[in-house]
């Protein structure tokens, strides 16, 4: 149901945190995150509110200036841990959050377990990782991979990655809402703008067909193909 996201200057977990209590407003079931701690990607997570999240966080020591949140609205898999997102391939190396619907979701799974993928979860979301780690399986980058794994997708979907040891989230949607945010060498993800407006008001609404990656010197806007295309940030006037 929500995302945030963070790459650059500033700590992702207090970012994320902050975002995922901003965007309660909009209903969930489960929350979590993943942030980049130096030997790989950590991932918390959990059904229930984001303050359990944030006691269970708060004993962890999750640092790092990269790293993704969810807040979940389950439509396939009850609310459980298991389901909640992120969600990774079997080694950790991928973490994905996703908000909407993969309507292919049962015969990519399928597919994916013929290739030895083992799932963890009843989500139509867990198809993403794994798809992410067999086209890296074949020798592709990670932004390769990435495109090649949204290509595949039916249905509906605003989606963040974070891949192991990249400062470099990449992002793509189609029928679900997502923003970024700028401010300086800082940059954000969300569903909505009032997950990081205490951070930064200068926002870029994506369409449907949008990828973009971001790392912390910038933001790249492109289609699915990789040709470069123009978002003008806009400086929102919201009045809460
Ligand atoms: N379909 C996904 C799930 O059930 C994402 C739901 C959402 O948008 O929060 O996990």
């Amino acid at each position: 149901c929500g995302i945030i996201g963070h790459v650059g200057d500033g700590d992702a977990l207090e970012t994320l945190l902050t975002g995922l209590e901003n965007l309660e407003y909009r209903g969930y079931d489960s929350a979590g995150i993943a942030v980049q701690n130096g030997s790989g990607i950590a991932v918390q997570k959990r059904s229930g509110k984001v303050a359990e999240l944030k006691d269970a966080v708060t004993e962890t020591s999750l640092e790092g200036d990269v790293g993704i949140g969810h807040t979940r609205w389950s439509t396939h898999g009850p609310p459980t841990d298991e389901n909640a997102h992120p969600h990774t391939d079997c080694t950790t190396d991928v973490a994905v959050v996703h908000n909407g619907i993969i309507e292919n979701y049962a015969e990519l799974k399928s597919w994916l377990r013929e290739r030895g993928h083992e799932f963890t979860s009843d989500t139509d979301t867990e198809v993403i990782p794994h798809l992410i780690q067999y086209h890296l399986d074949q020798g592709t980058d990670d932004e390769t991979a990435f495109r090649r794994a949204i290509d595949e997708l039916e249905g509906s979907y605003a989606v963040a990655v974070m891949f192991s040891g990249a400062h470099v989230l990449y992002a793509a949607r189609k029928g679900s809402p997502l923003v970024v945010g700028i401010e300086d060498d800082e940059f954000f993800l969300a569903s909505d703008v009032p997950a990081f407006l205490e951070y930064t008001d200068s926002v870029v609404y994506l369409e449907d067909g949008d990828v973009v990656v971001v790392d912390e010197d910038g933001v790249e806007f492109t289609d699915l193909d990789g040709a470069s295309i123009t978002r003008e940030p806009e400086t929102v006037d919201w009045n809460p």
